[in-house]
């Protein structure tokens, strides 16, 4: 009886971490990358130091969780972290939640006078009842109104999902919080510095996220079998159940192909779409093209730029919704770890390409020119060192209205093959962090371990665990 997981990112990791420390079955991790973690893995920068892809905060609210993989590591391998984040908007640093004064200076006294008459309306009519919003610009300009709402929330739409009226409330809800009144009136007075709406601290492990994963790779090798570099490149069905995987050595190009046994099971967080055309006929044509559809992937490019010097900015990071500037966040990874940069620092600028704004279609260097433009135009001063660009295509999920009856749909038709689950980020097209991920990877050992043959098998209660988690920024 052998599992196969499919992608060595955090989900599929935390399966098999969770199998070895049950003692078995044996499993079988296929990852194409020569390492494991994937978007959150940690790259050497020849002699510049290491950095991870983008900045990750590690944090959830789920404390057992929070303990289980702080356990991996050493206690002195963690580092905690105070997270500071600020906005940039027209020339000026907006504290992160804005105070109604620094809007008021970015956008002038008038303008700011209506954006709180229209904030008083939205409130009150909130309280009135109003119809339950649909897309993006219907939550926010509901929660916020119509003034700070076209100022603030649609910029940012824009530059980092796009048209806010094509995109579905499930984004606005799960990903941009609005603090509550009275927290933003006590952080402004100063009265608190406690939030229910961000993480003030995050832990981090040191020397980069990828410990984390070699930690798993040493723990989890004498119960399976890690194949790195390695492509999935058909999955075969056959009687309803998977019964053999194509698998490609992706730097000798050796093909080989596995036939499973009876007992044989496969969890995959492989992309969804991609899962859908490894499988090929074994899923309707119809669900195929309505997945392609609305369950889209944003493509995400990240410049990172060695500077000469130790640090930048003191933020962990800086949004930048501003149209003018090329990227819409930016941060550095000597504020997650200041040991893992030398003397320099390695900043990281995030581009995100959307139907509003295509950027994959940039030239690398004409990437880092704008990149560095932006940075000069927010007046950081600083030598252009090397640079490097990394293309994560299709690692942004967009939620665009009517995803959620497709996504049921295809969920539906690939938790019908017996032997088959997908999870995690892309594999279930869940828009979630990297402990929501391990926790999806624990949760799906948890639920293989357990089932009893003739019993009802509960995978849909645990899909429905795990389907909302909340975000804190
Ligand atoms: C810029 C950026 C910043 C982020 N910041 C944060 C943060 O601050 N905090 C946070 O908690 N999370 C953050 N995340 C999200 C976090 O990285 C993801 O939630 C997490 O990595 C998802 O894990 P996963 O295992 O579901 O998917 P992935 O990490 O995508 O892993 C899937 C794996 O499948 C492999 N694969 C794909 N196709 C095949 C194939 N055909 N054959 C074999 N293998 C295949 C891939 O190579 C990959 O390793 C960030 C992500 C990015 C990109």
């Amino acid at each position: 009886m052998t599992v196969y997981i499919l992608g060595g990112g955090p989900a599929g990791l935390a399966l098999a971490d969770a199998l070895a420390e049950a003692g078995g079955p044996r499993f079988v991790l296929v990852e194409r990358d020569n390492q494991l973690g994937g978007l959150a893995r940690t790259l050497e920068w020849e002699n510049r130091g290491a950095h991870d892809l983008g900045p990750h905060k590690i944090f959830s609210l789920d404390q057992a969780l929070t303990a289980r993989v702080r356990s991996l590591l050493p206690a002195d391998g963690w580092i905690t972290r105070p997270k500071a984040s600020r906005i940039y908007m027209r020339g000026h640093m907006l504290p992160y939640p804005p105070s109604p004064l620094s809007l008021g200076k970015v956008f002038g006294w008038a303008p700011f006078v209506g954006m709180v008459w229209d904030y008083g309306w939205a409130r009150i009519r909130s309280l009135l009842g109003r119809a339950a919003p649909r897309t993006f610009e219907e939550d926010l300009a509901g929660r916020v109104g119509r003034g700070l709402y076209e100022a603030l929330f649609k910029p940012i739409a824009l530059k980092l999902w796009g048209d806010p009226v094509n995109l579905d409330v499930k984004l606005s809800a799960g990903r941009v919080q609005t603090p509550p009144l009275m927290e933003l009136i006590a952080r402004t007075l100063g009265l608190s510095k406690k939030s229910q709406f961000e993480a003030l601290e995050f832990e981090y492990p040191k020397g980069g996220l990828q410990r984390i994963w070699d930690a798993i790779h040493r723990k989890a090798q004498p119960h399976g079998e890690f194949l790195l570099g390695t492509e999935v490149t058909k999955i075969e069905v056959a009687g309803g159940r998977i019964a053999r995987l194509g698998l490609r050595d992706r730097a000798g190009g050796a093909e080989r192909v596995i036939d499973l046994g009876p007992d044989d099971f496969v969890m995959s967080s492989i992309p969804l779409g991609r899962l859908l055309v490894l499988m090929g006929d074994a899923v309707d044509n119809g669900v195929r093209e309505r997945a392609a559809d609305v369950l889209r992937l944003n493509d995400l490019i990240l410049v990172f730029l060695h500077v000469d010097t130790p640090s930048l900015f003191e933020d962990s990071w800086i949004f930048v919704p501003d149209p003018a500037v090329v990227f819409h966040r930016i941060s550095e990874q000597e504020s997650f770890d200041p040991g893992m940069t030398g003397n320099g620092s390695i900043v990281c600028c995030e581009v995100m390409d959307n139907e509003t704004r295509p950027m994959m279609e940039l030239a690398d260097e004409e990437l880092v020119k704008r990149v560095e433009e932006g940075l000069r135009s927010m007046g950081y001063r600083f030598d252009a060192g090397a640079s490097r660009v990394i293309r994560l295509r299709s690692s942004y999920p967009v939620f665009r209205p009517g995803f959620e009856g497709a996504l049921t749909d295809v969920l539906a038709t690939l938790d019908s093959i017996g032997n088959f689950r997908t999870l995690g980020r892309q594999g279930a097209f869940n828009y979630i962090g990297t402990l929501d991920a391990m926790d999806i990877g624990y949760g799906a050992a948890r639920w293989y371990l357990a089932r009893k043959p003739g019993a009802p098998d509960g995978w849909q209660s645990e899909r429905e665990r795990t389907r909302h988690y909340p975000v804190l920024d």
